[in-house]
């Protein structure tokens, strides 16, 4: 940090301000982790300054033998860790693998001139005709995925994101009476709507999907399964998620992030079956910029560490804190979409305590417990205010928290939550953003928080 405060003071302040925010509160959120600082300083190195399009041992610039080593290691260290066939590891996050991914799929499927082309040249030599032809032929490609609302991704085809642009979407969701995905009626859509690709994963479903389900219904469809593991991948990789659970397993192709529960840096990758491996290896330059050699200095570095026992021990306590954590918060009478968790993340369903989510998500940050709000299955406050609050044990569980804490955080959840209460607007209605948390209750759960 001196060396960057000789520069900019101001940003060596402001990473100094980032790790003490991150010290003093509980991060609850369910999509973020601490990488090791062997993570870290794989990445913060000279690798930054190389340029390497191409894969390894073909490249478009000289002197990548460096590069070439550590991209081989990654791949390796993911090909092993997961069993997967092929691995990719150049996406510079989630939704880059996923774009990564759609286009290897349309370019392996689709019987489309135009669309084998896009995916064997650079996008600067399509003709006119091409792109003409290629909007045609994407107008017509169907994906199904999960709602937003019942706990999908905006990348699994919905309209700010550009997979919702790119295709014809439908969504799947879950039965209102369980909270579970409702297999029958996905079968029943899936049969009706015949979809190219069949995207399972999720950012916000506290359940385990069955991913063997899944592939069966792809099979009987004609679809190819896609499954975006970008939040449970840390469960995969420690063999928590296994058999039916496993995606790498069932599905064609797999996405994911390397920087939420699987601890490593903020990155992207796919695996794949070997027939796909051709068509995700031309990510770059198709969608992706020159590979970050030192982001895949630390992928490699972070998948060896999750290859190590000790990872296995650490997934397996995520699941079990995050469990510990539903059942003190359902003892406290707090409402949890589905009534629980199979997996790391919890959804609270905050209308109980007469809130919004967003709401109750600024009175917890002002109590020193971070989180996200999220929209619960058919949210009446939409996707900006929600009904909910989402909750992770990823995070928490690294710096060595266990169940014993997990319960004093759904006390200090809930007593947050009790204190809150919706502000009232200037026409006496009960706002959907101001609230009034007591002050006492602030302090108190927040000097809570801090000695926890
Ligand atoms: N896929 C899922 C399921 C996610 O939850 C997320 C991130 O929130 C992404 C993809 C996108 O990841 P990134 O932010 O690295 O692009």
């Amino acid at each position: 940090v001196d060396a960057v405060r000789a520069v900019e003071p101001r940003v060596a302040d402001a990473i100094g301000a980032e790790i003490q925010d991150q010290r003093a509160s509980l991060k609850l959120i369910a999509s973020e982790n601490y990488a090791s600082p062997a993570v870290l300083l794989a990445m913060g190195n000279w690798f930054s300054d190389k340029y390497a399009e191409g894969t390894v041992g073909r490249r478009f610039y000289a002197g990548c033998r460096n590069v070439d080593t550590v991209e081989a290691l990654a791949a390796e260290h993911a090909r092993e860790l997961f069993g997967a066939e092929h691995a990719y590891v150049q996406p510079h996050s989630g939704i880059d693998a996923n774009l990564v991914a759609f286009w290897a799929v349309l370019s392996q499927r689709v019987e489309s001139p135009a669309l084998h082309r896009a995916g064997v040249r650079q996008v600067n030599d399509l003709t006119d005709e091409d792109w003409a032809e290629l909007r045609r032929e994407l107008g017509n490609q169907r994906l199904l995925g999960m709602s937003l609302d019942s706990g999908g991704h905006l990348t699994h085809g919905f309209r700010p994101n550009i997979s919702g642009k790119m295709f014809d979407q439908r969504s799947y969701g879950t039965d209102p009476a369980t909270g579970l995905v409702d297999y029958d009626a996905l079968r029943a859509t899936a049969r009706e709507f015949r979809p190219l690709i069949l995207v399972a994963g999720y950012s916000a479903y506290p359940r385990l999907v069955n991913f063997r389900l899944m592939r069966e219904i792809a099979d009987e469809v004609g679809a190819t399964l896609m499954v975006d593991m970008a939040h449970f991948a840390g469960l995969v990789a420690g063999k928590v998620l296994t058999g039916d659970f496993d995606p790498v397993q069932h599905a064609q192709i797999v996405t994911t992030t390397t920087h939420k529960s699987l601890r490593g840096p903020r990155g992207g990758m796919v695996l794949c079956t070997s027939e796909l491996a051709e068509h995700v290896d031309r990510g770059c330059p198709m969608v992706l910029g020159g590979p970050l050699s030192h982001v895949m200095a630390a992928k490699a570095v972070a998948l060896a560490e999750a290859r190590r026992p000790e990872f296995r021990a650490y997934a397996q306590q995520v699941v079990d804190n995050a469990r510990a954590l539903a059942d003190g918060l359902l003892r406290r009478g707090a409402t949890l979409v589905s009534g629980g968790t199979d997996n790391h993340l919890v959804l609270i369903d905050v209308s109980g305590y007469g809130l919004t989510g967003r709401q109750a998500e600024a009175a917890l940050l002002d109590s020193g417990v971070v989180t996200n709000r999220n929209s619960v299955p058919n949210d009446p406050n939409g996707a900006w205010y929600t009904s909910g609050v989402r909750i992770g044990t990823p995070a928490l569980t690294t710096r060595g928290l266990g169940t014993a804490e997990m319960d004093e955080i759904a006390d200090l959840i809930d007593t947050a939550l009790r204190g809150t209460a919706p502000a009232t607007t200037a026409a006496g209605a009960p706002s959907k953003a101001q609230y009034v948390l007591d002050a006492q209750v602030r302090d108190a759960v927040a000097k809570r928080a801090a000695d926890l």
